[in-house]
């Protein structure tokens, strides 16, 4: 306990942006506490938590920056985005519009933040797979287009939740290191 190198620690910013109830909440809530909610109210008002993970022997901390609702009204301000270095940028893949908004996400993100934050483009609720209205093959695409990471997932069940969050703070981990 007392070898421990703490210059050695690392903490990111990571923001989360999305339309109203994509499910930008329950990711957060899964990734940090491994809880799901069907009610939102839950997890309203907070401003970001912070959850570590090891590489190279070091500790990484992510502090992931979640919306209060604000994402409704398009106000989002730029203090939110000050100092990112990672963003998640989640669509439902059950309702088209949340997915054409992606874009919308993208410039505002671009706007107010610097050209090297690491994006992910973030397909949630991939257990409504009966209820699909945008294709895996379309959203790889626009990843493509845009030089985005992109990854489904599902709050609900747990599918590539770690696998989102960890690929981003693994990312900017190796701009900066
Ligand atoms: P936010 O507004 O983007 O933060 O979305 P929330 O996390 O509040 O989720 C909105 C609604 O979608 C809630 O009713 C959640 O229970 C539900 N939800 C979130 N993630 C998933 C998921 O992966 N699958 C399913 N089926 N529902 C989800
Ligand atoms: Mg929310």
């Amino acid at each position: 306990a007392y070898d421990h190198d703490w210059s050695e620690d690392y903490l990111f910013k990571v923001v989360l942006m999305g339309d109203s109830a994509v499910g930008k909440s329950n990711l957060l809530s899964r990734y940090v506490r491994n809880e799901f909610s069907v009610n939102t109210k839950a997890t309203i008002g907070v401003e970001f938590q912070t959850q570590s993970m090891e590489i190279d022997g070091k500790e990484v901390k992510a502090q992931i920056w979640d919306t209060a609702g604000q994402e409704r009204f398009r106000a989002v301000t730029s203090a939110y985005y000050r100092g990112a270095m990672g963003a998640l940028i989640v669509y439902d893949i059950s309702r088209r519009q949340t997915f054409e908004s992606a874009l919308r996400w993208l410039e505002e993100l671009r706007v107010y933040s610097d050209a090297s934050v690491v994006t992910m483009l973030v397909g949630n609720k991939c257990d409504l797979a009966h209820l699909r209205e945008v294709s895996v093959e379309e959203a790889t695409a626009l990843a493509e287009a845009e030089s985005l990471f992109f990854i489904e997932t599902s709050a609900l069940d747990s599918t590539n939740v770690k696998g989102a969050f960890q690929t981003v703070i693994k990312e900017i981990y190796g701009i900066v290191s």
